[in-house]
């Protein structure tokens, strides 16, 4: 057989670097078909000389251009798309088996979904994209005969320890609960009265992983685990009753899979991306990833601990949102894009984000999710109001209310 070609949507990225670092190791299995980045056109340019490409796209069209007159100039054959269409191209071209989607946040849903739609081998990184579509995007992976792999070391992890294995329901499969693991990240131990001055520099210094800004703010609030708690229902027919999350400081035990017999499996791993990137992407063979081997002498001890809902107030958020599902799932998400953004700008305070997110989410009126365009609606809808809150918000501030 020969190499399986791939698309990597956010090559750029702290995901789409690891992917390809694993693709180069193994030459033999996987060949790069397209790359893609919002606007970082040096880096693309980079991963275009060593990789050889057939595409590479950049969302931006003004990059894309320039990207283009780089590679005329350097003689390079690989083929420069521009703007979001290119994306959803290179997601979903005859020629691409595996789409890797990595690209952060509601931008990477289209690309991704198009790559359900034309029934490709989909890794999914970009919790997002599922979060805002939930059942939509379940079905648009069962209608086309796409598969979905989770990359996400969480749910990669329960993948791992269920085999794969798909049902409607978990307890056809004799699973009574899912138990996620979560680091806690940088505010762990803060005192709660100074989460209201810690910095973007603070909140995206992860203790045990190196990931991108956004996800790196969302760790620190624990908005990420509450992202994936609902990601977990819709990868593995869970209801939020069947999903749980612990703290565990350490990141090597990734996920818990517990059985209706008392047994109870677990994941383990050194907390490097590759790992799961290297399961999905041979699943379902092994290959090697490039991790050191885990040592659990060195490693010591696994501590685990209930999550603090007053110190992570967005995970209880999140977790209100999944239980009331809908239109809920899409405010969560938008309005948080836009709440780390503004904090990552020094707009608003860390612990801003949460009162943002209570806000919004009792605002809007809950309704079930019809079809993609209402996702797209409801999304901007959130987006423009959040985007009000902060500018009165700044603006009340500045006048020392
Ligand atoms: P990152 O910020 O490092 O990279 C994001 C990538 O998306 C970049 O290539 C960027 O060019 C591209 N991008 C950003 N905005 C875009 C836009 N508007 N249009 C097109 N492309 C755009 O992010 P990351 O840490 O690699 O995370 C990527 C996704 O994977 C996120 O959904 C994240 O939640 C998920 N994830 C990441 C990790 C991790 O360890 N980093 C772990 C689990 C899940
Ligand atoms: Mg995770």
């Amino acid at each position: 057989m020969g190499a399986q070609s791939v698309t990597i949507l956010g090559s750029t990225g702290s995901i789409g670097k690891s992917t390809l670092d694993v693709i180069q190791q193994h030459p033999n299995l996987y060949s790069v078909f397209a790359i893609t980045a919002n606007s970082q056109i040096e880096l693309l340019l980079q991963q275009i000389q060593i990789h050889n490409p057939r595409y590479a796209v950049m969302a931006s069209p003004d990059c894309a251009e320039q990207l283009r007159m780089e590679t005329q100039k350097l003689g390079l054959d690989t083929e420069i798309l521009g703007g979001v269409d290119g994306l959803s191209v290179v997601a979903s071209h005859t020629d691409v088996e595996l789409v890797m989607a990595a690209i952060v946040g509601a931008a990477g849903l289209l690309p991704t979904l198009a790559a359900a739609k034309a029934g490709k081998k989909v890794l999914l990184a970009n919790k997002e994209a599922l979060v805002m579509t939930g059942q939509l995007f379940m079905d648009a992976v069962r209608d086309n005969g796409a598969e979905l792999l989770p990359i996400d070391s969480e749910h990669n992890a329960v993948f791992q320890c269920i085999h794969g294995s798909r049902s409607d329901s978990l307890f056809d499969l004799g699973i009574s609960k899912i138990t996620l693991t979560a680091s806690g990240g940088p505010f762990r131990q803060t005192p709660i009265e100074q989460l209201s001055e810690v910095t973007p520099e603070m909140a995206c210094a992860h203790p045990n992983w190196s990931m991108g800004q956004k996800i790196s703010v969302d760790s620190a609030s624990m908005l990420n685990k509450g992202l994936e708690l609902i990601e977990a229902c819709w990868l593995f027919s869970a209801s939020p009753d069947q999903v749980e999350a612990v703290l565990h400081p350490q990141s090597i035990v990734h996920a818990l899979v517990s059985y209706v017999d008392g047994s109870v499996l677990a994941h383990l791993g050194n907390p490097d991306m590759r790992v799961p990137i290297a399961a999905a992407m041979s699943w379902p063979q092994r290959t090697s990833s490039g991790v050191k081997p885990l040592d659990l002498v060195e490693v010591a001890r696994l501590d685990f601990y209930q999550p603090d809902l007053q110190r992570f107030p967005c995970l209880r958020l999140s977790m209100e949102a999944m239980k009331a599902g809908g239109i809920a799932t899409v405010v969560l998400n938008a309005v948080n894009e836009v709440a780390v953004e503004a904090f990552l700008q020094r707009k608003i305070r860390f612990t801003d984000i949460p009162v943002l997110l209570e806000e919004m989410l009792g605002k809007s009126v809950n309704r079930p999710l019809n079809d993609i365009a209402m996702v797209l609606e409801q999304d901007q809808l959130a987006r423009l109001s959040a985007l009000e809150w902060i500018k009165d918000q700044s603006r009340s501030q500045r006048a020392g209310l």
